[in-house]
């Protein structure tokens, strides 16, 4: 089959060489030149390696916990499985790599998809994949807005840090993090848009935060996910809103459905209906535990535990009743 796919993030390079690697003829649309450059703090956890097992060549430090560091309460958040923090540029400049290998692939860099090719590629391809982010076009063309009311920074800092724990301080709707990233250090937030800038700034003002490196900021999807009822066309990744909603990570979200649609493919009511079962789980549960967390955490600390052990990735109802309720670790 004649397959476009719109944006070469991380879920468009990863099925442009599954669905390549299928037979099918694959033609991939980025309007950047140079692929790896979004904002993203690239800590996920093993399961990568399950989509990219060359993943492991680019860690840069292993996190084991989380502290979540409420004004009067301490939680610790360890991970069943094991998180690391990667070097994204070059998980995606491999990927690329690989990609060029495949003889069934066409790329097109530095081309923005409008509107308007849509209609013309609609004529030209039996199916067509939206990978392309917060603020999809492929998204709009199919008349859903895009809400991408959050906003995430990063700044890096230039020292040396490798401890084993991510440091997370909640805000009214999201929270700050730094992450030791072995060579640097990383202090980022996550909060609704015209909040962020204000409170990142006074955060590295009152520590005295002055001299970053880099800095980067990018919309993030949350609480949007949305597939088409559309047999031609779909949306896959941050496109279709597949982001944890208590953390903004989207990369193994977007993997898990990725594979899903490849497992599906060509049929894209299938995968609508696959995706749907799966994620719309996870977004109410990772919901209902991001709110209790924080009106517990902010208003009542005594009541939470002090440590709790969890997936990280993806959530069941038993392991919410089992760790947040039953107060034992
Ligand atoms: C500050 C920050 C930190 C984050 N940290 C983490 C983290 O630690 N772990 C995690 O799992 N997730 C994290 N995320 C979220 C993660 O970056 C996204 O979930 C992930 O990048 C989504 O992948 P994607 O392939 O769906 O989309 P993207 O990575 O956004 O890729 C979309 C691609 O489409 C291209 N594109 C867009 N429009 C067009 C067009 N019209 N035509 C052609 N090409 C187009 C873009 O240039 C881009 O290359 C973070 C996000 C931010 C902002």
């Amino acid at each position: 089959m004649r397959v476009a796919i719109v944006g070469a993030g991380i879920c468009g390079l990863y099925l442009t060489k599954i669905l390549s690697q299928k037979g099918n003829e694959v033609f991939l649309f980025e309007k950047k030149e140079v692929l790896g450059e979004k904002a993203c703090s690239a800590l996920y956890s093993e399961r990568i390696f399950d989509f990219f097992p060359f993943a492991k060549d680019f860690v840069e430090n292993e996190i084991k916990f989380c502290k979540i560091l409420f004004p009067k309460k301490e939680i610790t958040l360890k991970f069943k499985r094991r998180f690391f923090v990667f070097d994204r540029k070059k998980i995606e400049e491999k990927l690329f790599e690989e990609i060029l290998k495949e003889k069934n692939v066409k790329i097109f860099l530095k081309k923005e998809v409008k509107k308007k090719d849509l209609q013309e590629m609609e004529k030209d391809f039996e199916r067509i994949i939206g990978t392309d982010g917060a603020n999809s076009v492929v998204r709009k063309y199919l008349g859903r807005k895009n809400f991408p009311s959050f906003l995430g920074i990063l700044a890096i800092f230039e020292e040396r840090n490798f401890s084993n724990f991510v440091e997370v301080f909640p805000t009214k709707k999201g929270f700050l993090w730094k992450i030791p990233r072995g060579e640097k250090v990383e202090y980022g937030i996550l909060e609704v848009g015209e909040r962020a800038k204000k409170i990142f700034d006074d955060f590295l003002e009152k520590r005295g935060l002055k001299n970053f490196s880099q800095i980067k900021s990018a919309p993030i999807l949350i609480n949007n996910f949305w597939i088409p009822k559309n047999e031609k066309i779909t949306l896959c990744g941050e496109s279709a809103g597949m982001i944890k909603p208590w953390s903004g990570g989207g990369v193994i979200w977007g993997l898990s459905g990725a594979k899903i649609l490849t497992e599906c493919f060509p049929d894209f009511l299938l995968y609508k209906k696959r995706a749907e079962k799966f994620f719309k789980k996870q977004i109410f549960v990772s919901n209902f535990l991001k709110k209790s967390v924080y009106l517990f955490g902010f208003n009542f600390p005594f009541f939470l535990s002090n440590q709790y052990l969890i997936d990280g990735d993806f959530f069941s109802i038993r392991e919410i009743v089992r760790e947040f309720f039953s107060n034992k670790v």
